[in-house]
């Protein structure tokens, strides 16, 4: 029996997407990027080698313990890190433009327009002692916009409206907003210009549960509104699971899986990503213990040889401490760093993968 019209065009829409995202050039790729924190005892190597595209419109979210280097990745993409922190090497094209070749007058201008950051905690993005609404206008001026006041009014009011605000937090200042409508704040700010890229780190880390629901379902509808692409930093699983479509997992400064999001929530591939996943409260199953994943990450000063994770991990074999696992491409376009689905048995250079065409993160 043949399918019916809605299953077809189903079908084929979800064949189109993934025909577009294979054969179009991405929005973003990251290339054997390295950033490290200078330290009296070394450099501490937050970021290694990671490599990684989005497409336009596409949600990817990145997760992983506190230290793993998302929040390091995201800010810099952004180039907002500060000294001690250092990018050593590689390259961030964002739309054709190599961002760590632009200089600092390019780069001021390309953050907001281009790329947006919605932050961890909006109270510290937002000036205390200005107005809401001239702190949009302050930022639409930075990047050459004059109008009058009432037309800047009127287009702040219409992207608080999109974020779920009254226009009257037009006129407010941040300290008489609650935290979950400060977050949307920073949602309206960050896509004031309709950037092709919002970086979220954490948006919602600082909410309660209910909140941070209405924050997720607003950066999703605004997604959506602007098609713009989202790389979500996080550690709630069950957000992420319902907002990304793709899944990144770090570990130690490197990318250990990279799956669609249905995909890994339900058969994780990389063991760190199945004991993160293990770690999730379930109400269905909140009889059983919840399992956390053994011993803490390694220092990033001084990182074990083979698998960052072989001391951890309750898989690991004999060889996965002295040779590194890449990050290879599976038989259905997954992602995964780990000797358990290595399809070579060749030796890959220790925190390196660049050039290694299996190391090339392109779903
Ligand atoms: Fe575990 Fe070995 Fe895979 Fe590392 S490479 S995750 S130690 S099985």
């Amino acid at each position: 029996m043949g399918q019916s019209t809605p299953q077809k065009a189903r079908l084929m829409a979800e064949m189109t997407h993934r025909f577009v995202s294979q054969e179009t050039e991405p929005l973003l790729r990251i290339n054997d990027l390295h950033v490290h924190y200078d330290t009296a005892d070394g450099a501490v190597r937050a970021v290694s080698g990671v490599n990684l595209t989005l497409h336009e419109g596409e949600r990817l979210a990145l997760v992983g313990e506190s230290g793993c280097g998302k929040t390091t990745l995201a800010l810099a993409i952004m180039r907002l890190l500060k000294p001690p922190a250092r990018i050593v090497q590689g390259e961030i094209i964002l739309d054709g433009r190599d961002l760590l070749k632009l200089n600092d007058e390019e780069m001021r201008l390309t953050r907001l327009q281009d790329v947006a950051l919605v932050t961890q905690a909006a109270m510290n993005a937002l000036n205390p002692v200005m107005r809401i609404e001239d702190q949009i206008i302050d930022g639409l001026q930075d990047h050459g916009y004059e109008e009058s006041k009432a037309s800047f009014r009127k287009r702040i009011y219409s992207l608080l409206e999109h974020v779920g605000l009254k226009s009257t937090v037009a006129r407010m200042f941040p300290h008489e907003l609650s935290g979950g409508m400060k977050q949307r704040v920073g949602m309206a700010t960050a896509t004031a210009l309709q950037p092709k890229l919002i970086v979220a780190d954490e948006p919602t880390s600082a909410l309660d549960v209910v909140v941070q629901r209405q924050v997720m379902t607003t950066l999703g509808r605004l997604q959506k509104e602007t098609g713009a692409s989202v790389i979500l930093v996080g550690h709630d699983m069950g957000l992420i699971a319902q907002f990304a479509d793709r899944v990144g997992v770090m570990y130690a400064g490197k990318l250990v899986e990279l799956s669609p999001v249905h995909q890994i929530v339900n058969k994780p591939m990389h063991p760190y990503a199945d004991l993160l996943l293990q770690s999730v409260p379930s109400l269905e199953a909140k009889s059983e213990r919840l399992v956390s994943i053994p011993g803490m990450p390694p220092r990033l000063i001084n990182l074990p040889t083979g698998c960052s994770f072989a001391p951890r991990c309750p898989a690991a074999m004999p060889h996965c401490t002295t040779i590194e696992p890449a990050l290879e491409p599976t038989v259905d376009g997954r992602f995964v760093a780990c000797h358990l689905f290595s399809n070579t048995s060749t030796t890959i250079p220790t925190g390196n993968p660049a050039g290694n065409p299996a190391a090339e993160v392109d779903a």
